[in-house]
């Protein structure tokens, strides 16, 4: 049996690796905070390489088969708005040329998600990344990091088809969701809750084939249909399901599974066995719930179109950057000094065999609270921005701003961040915080009233 905790061990013979290009700035991940990254340090004259380990960018949007944008929009004092702009805006614009984008769904009465189809979303990051000058490496699993000193990020080392190669930067963004640049240069994380529980993953499905009208109708009572069914002996893994339809009436998409592993933890995002097993398991929970889905007035005669490439990843690890964003400031809707754009989404834990929504106080609220610049500064690696859902976040905290709206705000903050600390030759956590912010405003980013 296959088992990476093993006292046997081998050195294999050192090797020579080949320095395959030298760039100012080096983004690991395209995910939306690693696409917002990307364009946002190209724009401003760096040189900069994008590596992705799959074929095409989107990160969980894509590769785990999201399909809905969340956390654009906040529930301002009752009205619902759309708080999350700049590079944001131009994904949104890609996709809806293309036909790909649905028009803002309510979601519990209280604000908008905006679904969308994957290889609309894929082809507008391409288009926006190749115009902004980005190079980009498909096909390329970081493996490692090459130090300059304790704090200085000199290389990362990743595999290819071609082979093994370590690419050279000034400046680093770890974009990966995992933090797996910043786990490798030494930077501080957390996992999980006080337990070191994740958010549970999910592996997401599409549907199509459905009959969108009665669909429509059934889906509002679908949690009581769940229940009824139960009695019948059917077992869903989770309550409440999020079952709704595509911009193409025909096609629903499903995210309704939960994995854990035997002990009934959470499936962990970076152990390759229990993500093994979460895949056979997600896809056998999948095949369980299309066949109660059968007996749903609309989805009677629909099919599974799509269980995308890979399981549905939430948490795993979180750096310790200059400040931690925490429940009481998405709840309380905070505000900070180095603002640098907003969430508006409340705190969406996933927990064993359910979700858990924790709003912010909506209509009497401004909605969203501001993220800091702080949140994206690891404390010790001097050349390193880690965004996205692998920023500095408690658990509660990241179960908010993980969501595309959040990360595509941290992805553009640190890839202007990144351009302005090359540009001053200093570190990021010593840039000067306001100049940031006006940069950012002026390729239209919202940052909230800091009033
Ligand atoms: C099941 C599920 C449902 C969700 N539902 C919604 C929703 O409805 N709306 C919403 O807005 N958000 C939703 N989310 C959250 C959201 O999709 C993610 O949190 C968001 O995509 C995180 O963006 P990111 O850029 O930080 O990381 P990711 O999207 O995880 O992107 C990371 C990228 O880095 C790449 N990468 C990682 N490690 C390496 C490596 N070592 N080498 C090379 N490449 C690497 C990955 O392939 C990936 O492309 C959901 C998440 C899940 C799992």
């Amino acid at each position: 049996m296959l088992s990476f905790k093993t006292a046997q061990t081998i050195v294999e013979p050192a090797h020579s690796t080949p320095v395959v290009g030298e760039f100012d700035v080096i983004v690991l991940g395209g995910g939306p905070a690693g696409i917002a990254a990307a364009v946002s340090a190209a724009r401003l004259g760096r040189t900069v390489l994008l590596i992705e380990r799959y074929g095409f960018l989107g990160g969980m949007g894509t590769a785990a088969g999201v399909t809905n944008f969340c956390g654009l929009y906040a529930n301002v004092f009752g009205e619902i708005r759309q708080v999350v702009h700049g590079v944001a805006d131009e994904i949104l614009a890609g996709i809806d040329k293309l036909g790909g984008l649905n028009a803002p769904h309510l979601i519990f009465k209280k604000t908008y998600g905006r679904a969308y189809d994957t290889s609309a979303f894929k082809i507008a990051a391409d288009e926006l990344l190749l115009s902004a000058g980005v190079e980009i490496v498909f096909h390329a699993l970081a493996v490692g990091v090459v130090m300059k000193d304790d704090e200085t990020i000199r290389g990362v080392v990743f595999e290819t088809k071609s082979g093994r190669g370590i690419a050279l930067a000034h400046m680093f963004i770890d974009c990966s969701g995992d933090g797996d640049l910043a786990a490798w240069a030494g930077a501080s994380y957390e996992t999980g809750d006080a337990t070191g529980n994740t958010l549970y993953p999910s592996t997401m499905f599409r549907l199509n084939g459905v009959d969108r009208d009665r669909a429509t109708d059934a889906s509002r009572e679908i949690g009581e249909r769940m229940a009824a069914a139960e009695k019948e002996g059917f077992r869903f893994p989770r309550k409440t399901p999020i079952i709704k339809p595509q911009k193409n009436g025909s096609e629903w998409r499903a995210n309704v599974t939960q994995l854990a592993n035997a002990d009934g933890s959470a499936v962990n995002g970076t152990d390759a066995l229990q993500l093994s097993a979460g895949e056979v398991e997600g896809r056998r929970q999948i095949a369980s719930v299309f066949r109660f889905l059968k007996t749903v007035p609309g989805f009677e005669q629909s099919y599974i179109v799509d269980i995308p490439p890979q399981v549905g990843v939430r948490e795993t690890r979180r750096i310790i950057g200059g400040y931690q964003l925490t429940e009481a400031d998405v709840i309380d809707c905070a505000s900070f000094d180095d603002t640098i754009g907003v969430n508006g989404w409340p705190l969406e834990l996933h927990e064993a065999g359910d979700v858990t929504f924790r709003w912010q106080s909506i209509p009497d609220s401004r909605g969203f609270n501001h993220l800091p610049y702080r949140m994206l500064v690891p404390s010790r690696i001097d050349n390193l921005l880690v965004a996205g859902r692998c920023a500095s976040m408690t658990h509660e905290g990241q179960s908010a701003a993980r969501v595309s709206g959040g990360c595509f705000v941290m992805g553009q903050a640190a890839g202007t961040a990144a351009a302005l600390a090359i540009a001053s030759h200093c570190a990021p956590r010593d840039i000067e915080v306001p100049a940031l912010q006006a940069r950012l405003e002026r390729d239209g980013a919202y940052l909230g009233p800091t009033a």
